[in-house]
């Protein structure tokens, strides 16, 4: 049998039984790796002997005692590298410490194994900005797997990794979730810690799980969630067994349909799948709730300033003295940070700290920026209305399956708005997941499940009917 293939319930308990070990584990993952990922790429690196190291002393009794588990490549991994899909750091950074949801899994059993590809410091939607390498979709080789966590949703289609991290700033755990037909959760921001993740965006970057089943995410989202004195943002909130709590149904629980999100524009393979997704809700006794989120149109924009003002600021630290690449032949300052940074960065990378730095400069910090955390806060409390009357809100995770690789690389803009249906929920500090709900030409779709801050249970629980209730999220991609 090819332990690979198997959930990371599945292999946690059968090291638990003694049907196989920490070590066969990693293995079985080494040998995936070997026949798939030359063709997926979706690793930027591997350590199979720190790995089988730390699986020789694995403790099988702990939650995920002995499991490897892929990581995003911005989330700090002591001794491992940790380039945030950069030429910035590819090569000559490595990490001096766990970041705090490692040091989690650590203390769960499980293993960090491998560095997954992304968008260069998270800032894309098919994973095509990475400076080091194109990873590709495992259910069609000439699609992205979407982005940014474009690796880490990768790596579990394709049977490469148990489950993974990926971070989600304005979507970029649930759309490639989606595109490559397994499931992404997006805490509420705060519920899991930040300590020792690269930041992008710091008011709305989470960290979440990508995994092949709901249970598997409740499991890894109770091990990783929690109050961190290392990151003041956490939520002193207890921290549910998320996978305990999946046990009940969705008779009676209200599922609103915003309207704003059920328009054109929407293909209609994806538009067929999510319609038929919500008719099975409806079935298993979920009340169906037309609602309105009003200030939808806007929300695309309000991201793109606020990301990009926060990336512009958060990144200012990559100049070429404390870390990272360092241009050669310098004569002065001034030409160290403009070279080191013009050869470090890549296209995107550039644009948003420019637009960013744009709207955050004297004369147009009112206008943009500002304007844009008041309407922020019109986003925030659309949600707030919406869950005062249902209980999750149901959407398409994205307008279309997943791109071809180059379709929209020279388009930008089209990128952006591709992101509509997800980047509300980080404006809005919410909750949310994505769960396969069918294919459209071949291609997997997603039904995105949103609930409101610290809703995660609710969450958890309608896309695990869903899934019980389906087959989609059991399908493989031929190889
Ligand atoms: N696609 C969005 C962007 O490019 C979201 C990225 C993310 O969530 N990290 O910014």
């Amino acid at each position: 049998m090819d332990l690979a293939k198997l959930t990371l319930v599945e292999i946690r308990n059968a090291i638990r039984k003694g049907k196989a070990t920490s070590v066969d584990a990693v293995e079985a993952i080494r040998d995936a790796v070997e026949k798939r990922d030359e063709r997926v790429k979706g690793y930027v690196a591997l350590d199979f002997e720190t790995a089988l190291d730390q699986a020789r002393k694995a403790d099988p009794k702990l939650p995920l005692g002995g499991v490897p588990i892929a990581i995003k490549d911005l989330i700090n991994v002591q001794d491992q590298p940790c380039s945030c899909g950069s030429k910035m750091l590819a090569g000559t950074y490595r990490s001096p410490y766990d970041a705090t949801v490692i040091r989690k899994l650590r203390e769960a059993g499980a293993i960090p194994l491998g560095r997954t590809n992304m968008d260069e410091f998270a800032m894309g939607s098919s994973t095509e900005n990475s400076g080091i390498q194109l990873t590709r979709n495992p259910w069609n080789l000439d699609r992205s797997p979407g982005g940014s966590s474009g690796g880490a949703a990768a790596v579990i289609a394709a049977d490469t990794a148990f489950a993974s991290l990926g971070s989600d700033t304005g979507g970029s755990i649930r759309q490639p979730a989606s595109f490559c037909g397994t499931v992404g959760l997006k805490p509420t921001y705060g519920r899991v810690s930040r300590y020792g993740v690269v930041a992008f965006a710091s008011s709305l970057d989470q960290i979440g799980p990508i995994t092949k089943t709901v249970e598997d995410s409740a499991l890894l989202l109770s091990v990783i969630a929690g109050l961190d004195p290392k990151d003041s943002t956490t939520l002193n909130a207890p921290v549910p067994d998320y996978a305990k709590g999946l046990k009940g149904n969705v008779k009676g629980l209200r599922v609103g349909l915003p309207k704003e999100y059920f328009i054109d524009g929407t293909s209609a393979g994806v538009r067929s799948s999510v319609d038929a997704a919500i008719r099975k809700l409806e079935e298993l006794g979920a009340e169906l709730v037309e609602v309105s989120l009003p200030h939808t149109e806007p929300a695309v924009a309000v991201y793109y300033i606020l990301a990009t003002a926060e990336a512009s600021a958060n990144l200012a630290r990559f100049d070429g003295v404390r870390y990272g690449h360092r241009a050669e032949t310098i004569h002065d300052l001034g030409e160290h940070y403009r070279k080191s940074r013009s050869e470090g960065f890549g296209a995107e990378v550039k644009r948003r700290i420019i637009l960013g730095t744009y709207v955050l400069s004297s004369g147009y910090h009112d206008q943009y920026y500002t304007r844009a955390q008041q309407v922020r806060t019109l986003i925030r409390r659309d949600f707030e209305d919406v869950f005062a009357k249902v209980d999750v809100i149901a959407s398409p995770a994205s307008p279309t399956t997943a791109f071809q690789i180059g379709e929209l690389t020279n388009d930008p803009l089209h990128m952006y708005l591709a992101d509509v249906f997800t980047i509300a929920a980080n404006l809005g500090g919410i909750c949310g997941i994505s769960v396969p709900c069918g294919f459209s030409e071949g291609m997997p779709v997603g039904l995105q499940l949103l609930g409101p801050s610290l809703g995660e249970q609710v969450v958890l629980q309608v896309a695990h009917a869903y899934e019980q209730a389906t087959e989609w999220h059991k399908q493989r991609p031929a190889w």
